[in-house]
């Protein structure tokens, strides 16, 4: 079974996301959303909240898979029979971030190398941080995430 792990903060979850989880599926038999428990950064949402989150989203996907990790990402896929690691890519200013990134996965775990799928064009400007800065303002953020996860912000928001 060829296994590949998608790690991101995924705070909040995105259609951008969910576009690149679904055609990472094209490419493996199972696709293990890794939520990574970054502490660094300043979070919207719990890690457990996001899990649940996103369990929710792709219940009906059989072939993905959600956990999270207080691990290396790159050490996490090893540890899970993962044959490589999958990231996403918007703009150009991701690569610069993005091949850094490589560049210390390689270092940590040289056996799991990395993918990148291009975001479709639609979903190319969308980031977390971008809904995040819109729900502060009080914007509508319903076409740029799923259902369960804008459902569930609006009700943390009130
Ligand atoms: P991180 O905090 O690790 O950068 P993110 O949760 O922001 O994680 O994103 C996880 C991965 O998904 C990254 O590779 C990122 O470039 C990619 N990604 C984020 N938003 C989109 C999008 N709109 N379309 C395609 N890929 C995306």
């Amino acid at each position: 079974m060829k296994i590949c792990c998608y790690p991101g903060s995924f705070d909040p979850l995105t259609n951008g996301h969910v576009s690149i989880a679904k055609n990472a599926t094209k490419l493996f038999d199972r696709v293990i959303i890794l939520v990574a428990n970054n502490s660094e950064k300043h979070s919207l949402l719990t890690v457990d909240e996001r899990v649940e989150l996103i369990k929710e989203v792709f219940k009906n996907d059989k072939n993905i898979v959600v956990m999270s990790t207080d691990k290396l990402v790159a050490k996490k896929a090893k540890e899970l029979n993962a044959c490589c690691m999958v990231r996403g890519l918007r703009a150009v200013s991701d690569y610069e971030y993005e091949y850094s990134l490589n560049e210390m996965n390689k270092h940590i775990e040289e056996s799991i190398p990395t993918i990148y799928l291009m975001a479709a064009p639609e979903y190319s400007f969308l980031s977390s941080s971008a809904v995040k800065e819109l729900l502060k303002y009080d914007q509508d953020i319903t076409s740029l995430v799923p259902k369960p996860v804008s459902d569930y912000l609006k009700k943390k928001q009130q």
